[in-house]
């Protein structure tokens, strides 16, 4: 039984992470919120044993295995060094950070401290990506030479606080969802990105100098192009994911999401075939994988490696969009 701290009373671990840590076999033991009434009525809220107000106490006052940082991303780095130094094993929001350099102390303070680290990269645990990743790496579309990715979605309302105005916080829509689909395509493809031209859109959502709409192109070592559409303001579309090869291609659609749900067809020279899923909830799916890593199987779904490839990544993209010109990616690994 691994027992569990919460870092942030937050949105996603309201709405995913408190029952998949559960559904996983966890014990969620507290959480830490910067306020005493949120905090108290948050643990209340979601039977949480104990509610505490700075990060030192919930890492001092009960046993706990881990923690689960969900806090706003500026806050990431001093909460991820004081768990690893606390010897926690740690499971961190994406973006890890709002620098690369602010990352990569957290991903060495953790090999350091010898915790097990991860970033909550969910999409790798979706039936679909796993589907299209086997599908690639056994040679059905032959070699792959292009992805497209649909990532471009409406912001709920109750979401639409410091994602549209914290630049601080690591606002807008890059370091929100173009990190994942860098991650997915990483993981989807088996390859890394090594450059990024991107141009970006504010059109009255997102203020300050945020964007809430991004399209781009990424190359890939193989020489694979990637293109790229996020967005916080697209009301009515559907998401998608494609890779096309020399000898395929994969289509699959609703895939970028937290739900799991979505098809991938797979159509060659002998037509169309839908690819078998067993779709099943991408978060619980990461948290067994985190659980399994602690007990020495395995490793998390997405490392902190992972996480500081998809964070270079997202920084390129919101340079080339400020400078118009192609920006390298190197995580510096
Ligand atoms: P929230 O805005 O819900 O929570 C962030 C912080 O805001 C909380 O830690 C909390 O502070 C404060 N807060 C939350 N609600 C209120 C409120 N009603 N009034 C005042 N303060 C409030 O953020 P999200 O859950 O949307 O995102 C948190 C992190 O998770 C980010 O890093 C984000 O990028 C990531 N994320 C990842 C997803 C994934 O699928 N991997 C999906 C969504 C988000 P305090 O704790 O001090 O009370």
């Amino acid at each position: 039984m691994i027992r569990w701290g919460l870092i942030g009373a937050s949105t996603i671990a309201h709405e995913w992470m408190i029952d998949a840590i559960r559904a996983s076999g966890g014990e969620i033991v507290s959480v830490m919120s910067s306020s005493v009434e949120r905090g108290a009525k948050y643990a209340s809220d979601h039977g949480i044993p104990h509610a505490f107000t700075t990060v030192d106490s919930l890492l001092s006052e009960q046993p706990i295995d881990a923690v689960y940082i969900s806090t706003t991303n500026e806050l990431h780095k001093e909460q991820v060094l004081a768990s690893a130094k606390a010897g926690k094993h740690i499971l961190c929001e994406k973006p890890l950070a709002t620098s690369l350099a602010d990352a990569k102390i957290m991903v060495d303070a953790c090999k350091a401290a010898n915790v097990v680290f991860a970033t909550n990269h969910h999409l790798r645990n979706a039936a679909t990506h796993t589907a299209m990743r086997d599908a690639i790496a056994a040679g059905k579309i032959g070699k792959p030479l292009s992805a497209r990715v649909f990532h471009a979605v409406y912001l709920p309302p109750h979401l639409q606080g410091w994602r549209l105005d914290r630049p601080d916080a690591g606002g807008g829509v890059i370091l929100d969802i173009t990190v994942h689909d860098t991650d997915t395509l990483r993981y989807v493809l088996g390859d890394d990105p090594v450059e990024v031209i991107a141009s970006t859109q504010q059109s009255g959502l997102a203020k300050a100098d945020l964007a809430d709409a991004v399209m781009g192109v990424m190359r890939f070592r193989s020489g694979l192009i990637a293109m790229f559409h996020d967005g916080f303001t697209t009301k009515y579309s559907d998401t998608g994911f494609e890779v096309h090869g020399t000898e395929g291609s994969l289509i699959g659609r609703n895939v970028m999401t937290q739900k799991p749900i979505g098809t991938v067809v797979l159509r060659n020279a002998n037509g169309e075939s839908e690819l078998k899923l067993d779709h099943k909830n991408l978060y619980e799916t990461g948290i067994a994988k985190f659980h399994a890593a602690i007990a020495g199987n395995g490793k998390p779904a997405a490392s902190g490696d992972d996480g500081l490839w998809s964070l270079s990544a997202s920084l390129a993209v919101a340079k080339s969009a400020k400078t118009g010109a192609m920006q390298t990616i190197d995580p510096g690994l």
